[in-house]
């Protein structure tokens, strides 16, 4: 009875997948999961759930946990290029401030909704108590498909933005950062809207900034350089040479273009990279450096021609056989409907949420590892934080020294976590999400529920 209400709502939510329904796992209540497949804050709940039970964690702390402490909603009235006004709908939802001030970034694009930027700065708190950065859990974002928009309607999109949400954000209050389809002009641009409203120029309350204007070396690598510094961590506890090893991209931004060129660079085999138009797929290899090349002409991966590449799709990019799988683009692409399709021996999340509770139950079962996002992807937040200490300091540091210290830090954090899941037999992401959820928990305990 179950399973049949369960398989007729699959096929309500996915009527175009051809997997049998016959095929997908069931745990749970049926609404409650399809809830936690579809939507990404109650799957971050639904993760604090799974850790709660596993710690024991007192239920009024759990409670407290699920909740994010502001959600600000702002309509954004744009005068475009053609005279017409057009209005945008933009949040900024702080998760917790317990351990710092709010951290994390903001993305435009035509899907973003409250539900996701809750579950985006859930999963920032955990990062930054994993790392034991003294920050908090924040994100934000634009309803809107910004490649639509010229220029000048981008920066003034930008800055309405900024001035909308100007009275929950600042240094001491929480500091923003690029993520999906915004980058270090934009950030330029919050950067100088806050100062102009405050008089002063207040570099610190944005990172990703370029750095004429106070930014990092190495902020635009660091997503790609933490995945590595993770990845060969792993690597070296199973023993496996990376270079022998056939890798496969999702995502071909800020966090898939670094990760790929950087392992490219390691002489690692990268035989697919997507982006939202899809992407290539070369069993020998694909030609990185080209194809970033081609990137930052503004060109779609799938117009690319070469006879040695065949097209993927996103949905095949996903399931190729290849020993290492790093989606890096979106949440939710490794679901109950394809999990069991992943041909991998590991998954390196570079994306934020790409993998749903009830896939980890699956990949898991098959014998794959999962490097948890808030682990595998906090190299961008510990190079977001040095920016932020460079600024406060205007003292800014050598490359070399911003890798040893993203290096030192994210392999405290894998140990730790590697030690945990081995000491409790649980996933990776389990012990990142114990450690995390345990430190915040002792902080609220700490500083106690006011008044
Ligand atoms: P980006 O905008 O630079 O790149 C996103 C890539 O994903 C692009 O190649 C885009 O074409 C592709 N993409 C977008 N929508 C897609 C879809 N529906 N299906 C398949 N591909 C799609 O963004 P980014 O900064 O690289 O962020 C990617 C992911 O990494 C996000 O989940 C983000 O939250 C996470 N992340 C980013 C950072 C950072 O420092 N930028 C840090 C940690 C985590």
């Amino acid at each position: 009875m179950l399973e049949n209400k369960k398989k007729e709502q699959m096929k309500i939510i996915y009527p175009n997948t051809l997997v049998s329904t016959d095929e997908i796992e069931v745990y749970g209540e049926v609404e409650e999961e399809l809830l936690t497949e579809t939507n990404p804050f109650e799957m971050a709940k639904r993760q604090v759930d799974i850790v709660a039970q596993k710690m024991g964690l007192n239920d009024n702390i759990k409670k407290y946990l699920k909740r994010v402490e502001r959600s600000l909603i702002v309509s954004i009235p744009i005068k475009m290029d053609d005279g017409n006004i057009e209005i945008f709908e933009g949040y900024r939802v702080h998760h917790s401030t317990v351990r710092g001030p709010g951290k994390g970034g903001i993305r435009f694009a035509p899907n973003v909704n409250l539900d996701e930027v809750k579950a985006l700065a859930t999963w920032m708190t955990w990062k930054c108590s994993l790392l034991k950065l003294p920050l908090g859990g924040a994100k934000g974002g634009i309803c809107v498909e910004p490649r639509r928009l010229s220029k000048g309607e981008l920066e003034r999109l930008t800055r309405r933005y900024t001035a909308e949400i100007i009275n929950i954000i600042g240094p001491d209050i929480d500091i923003l950062a690029p993520d999906i389809n915004t980058d270090p002009q934009i950030m330029a641009w919050i950067m100088d809207t806050y100062s102009m409203h405050k008089g002063r120029a207040i570099p610190g309350v944005v990172t990703g900034k370029p750095i004429e204007i106070g930014g990092s070396v190495g902020r635009e690598t660091a997503t790609g350089m933490g995945l590595f510094f993770v990845l060969e961590a792993l690597c070296n506890r199973m023993k496996i040479d990376l270079t022998t090893q056939d890798i496969v991209v999702q995502g071909f931004g800020n966090v898939g273009g670094h990760i790929a060129n950087i392992l490219y660079e390691k002489g690692c085999n990268i035989i697919a990279v997507s982006d939202i138009s899809g992407g290539l797929y070369a069993k020998e290899g694909l030609n990185i450096k080209e194809l970033l090349e081609w990137r930052d002409l503004n060109n779609f991966l799938k117009d690319f021609q070469s006879e040695n590449y065949r097209f993927v799709s996103n949905e095949e990019i996903l399931t190729l056989n290849c020993d290492i799988l790093i989606p890096a683009a979106i949440e939710k692409q490794i679901t109950q409907l394809n999990a069991h399709k992943i041909n991998c021996k590991i998954v390196l999340e570079g994306a934020n949420g790409p993998t749903t509770p009830g896939a980890d139950i699956i990949l898991k079962k098959k014998g794959i590892i999962v490097v948890p996002d808030i682990l595998a992807n906090a190299g961008g937040v510990c190079v977001s934080y040095f920016e932020y200490i460079q600024d406060i300091h205007s003292y800014f540091w050598k490359i070399d020294r911003i890798n040893q210290e993203l290096k030192n830090i994210l392999g405290s954090a894998f140990d730790d976590v590697y030690n945990l899941s081995k000491e409790k037999n649980v996933t990776l992401r389990i012990a990142s999400l114990m450690i995390a959820i345990s430190r915040l928990a002792k902080a609220v305990e700490l500083r106690g529920i006011y008044p």
